[in-house]
């Protein structure tokens, strides 16, 4: 059988909702599982997550696979509804769509419903993606307050566009701008993603909204989720199924990329960008073979890449390979791939199976 897996640690993913609750001990947790959990699985991490207050995602499909395999927290639809037509399985299910623009509010306004629903507002602070503008928000509150398809204006909620930089005053604007312009408005706000739970305490409200650090990654621009005591939940690992002894000047995969300076030992390990593993990373990029750090050499294929083994001469095949997760921080391969570690974890391949630890 073929070694290639991402092994998810059930009890990381517990441990960094801990954190995110020790981080922001006055909030309530509306833990982001969409895109498949961040690519770990995402009817497992509900489950492991049921200290979770509320799950957020992005779209009916999975709010309904959620409902379907017995998760009974609230659960918000972070981008509202696609069409009126989804919003009698929303209401029947109490799912909570944000409601984001004035095309949401007039078809939610015109919607014959079997019972109404809760809805969030979402508001634009600044990101200039989801939201009502600012100076609306006050109208839109109104009109959402008198709908009879409306339950419960829950409260409002915005998104940051730059918490990640620590350095950057913007999400000080943001925060200030949405207080001003829901000021009076009654219900709850929720402004913060991870990067603002963990580095802009104004923000915390009474939700806070995690993502990425419940998977043990860091959100600030440049960090390690070690630093913030978070957890690899996610580990990719496979094995070496060759190892060459080639000669000086021998070239090594497609396009002859990597040429050996001098007779040396290269292995081969079975993961590629058809597992997910990035093809546009820089050369030496560090791979752990046996809980060593070797560099990558060459191109990477499909299904296998190669690793540079003179650090490891005695390494043979059917050793252990880690790409990133435990031991190998995420960040760091996303920093070599010139993306971000949600990236990543997001388009691990179906191909690669999953298997769980700490359950
Ligand atoms: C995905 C998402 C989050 C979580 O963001 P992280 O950066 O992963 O913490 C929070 N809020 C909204 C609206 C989201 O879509």
């Amino acid at each position: 059988m073929r070694a290639t897996q991402v092994v998810i640690d059930l009890a990381a993913l517990r441990h960094n909702l801990a954190r995110a609750r020790a981080a922001a001990p006055g909030s309530r947790i509306l833990a982001a599982i969409k895109a498949n959990g961040y690519g770990h699985g995402m009817l497992r991490v509900a489950r492991a997550l049921e200290q979770a207050d509320g799950f957020g995602v992005a779209c009916l499909a999975e709010a309904i696979q959620l409902r379907e395999a017995g998760v009974n927290q609230p659960i918000v639809l972070l981008e509202g509804f696609f069409g009126a037509d989804e919003l009698e399985a929303i209401a029947r299910h109490r799912f909570i769509p944000a409601i984001h623009n004035a095309a949401q509010l007039e078809q939610l306004e015109q919607a014959h419903l079997s019972q109404p629903l809760p809805v969030w507002l979402k508001v634009d602070s600044g990101m200039h993606r989801l939201g009502f503008p600012l100076a609306q928000a006050q109208e839109a509150w109104q009109r959402l307050d008198a709908c009879s398809n409306v339950a419960e204006v829950v409260g409002c909620m915005t998104h940051l566009a730059n918490a990640d930089n620590l350095d950057d005053c913007f999400t000080a604007d943001q925060i200030a701008a949405f207080h001003l312009h829901t000021s009076g408005l009654p219900g709850q706000r929720s402004i913060a993603n991870s990067a603002a739970l963990l580095g802009w305490p104004d923000s915390h409200a009474e939700w806070v909204r995690p993502g990425i650090m419940l998977y043990g990654v860091s959100p600030l621009l440049g960090g390690r989720g070690e630093q913030h005591d978070l957890r690899p939940v996610m580990t990719l690992r496979s094995e070496l199924i060759a190892v060459k002894h080639l000669k000086r000047g021998d070239a090594v995969g497609y396009g002859g990329a990597f040429v050996c300076p001098e007779d040396m030992t290269v292995g081969v390990v079975a993961a590629g960008y058809g597992d997910g593993y990035p093809r546009h990373v820089a050369n030496g990029v560090p791979v752990l073979v046996k809980g060593q750090r070797v560099p990558l050499v060459g191109r990477v294929s499909m299904d296998m890449l190669t690793v540079d083994l003179r650090g490891q001469p005695a390494a043979h095949p059917g050793d252990p390979v880690v790409l990133w997760g435990e031991g190998l921080p995420v960040e760091e391969i996303a920093e070599h791939a010139g993306t971000i570690p949600y990236e990543l974890l997001c388009r691990v391949m179906p191909r690669v199976d999953a298997v769980e630890n700490g359950a």
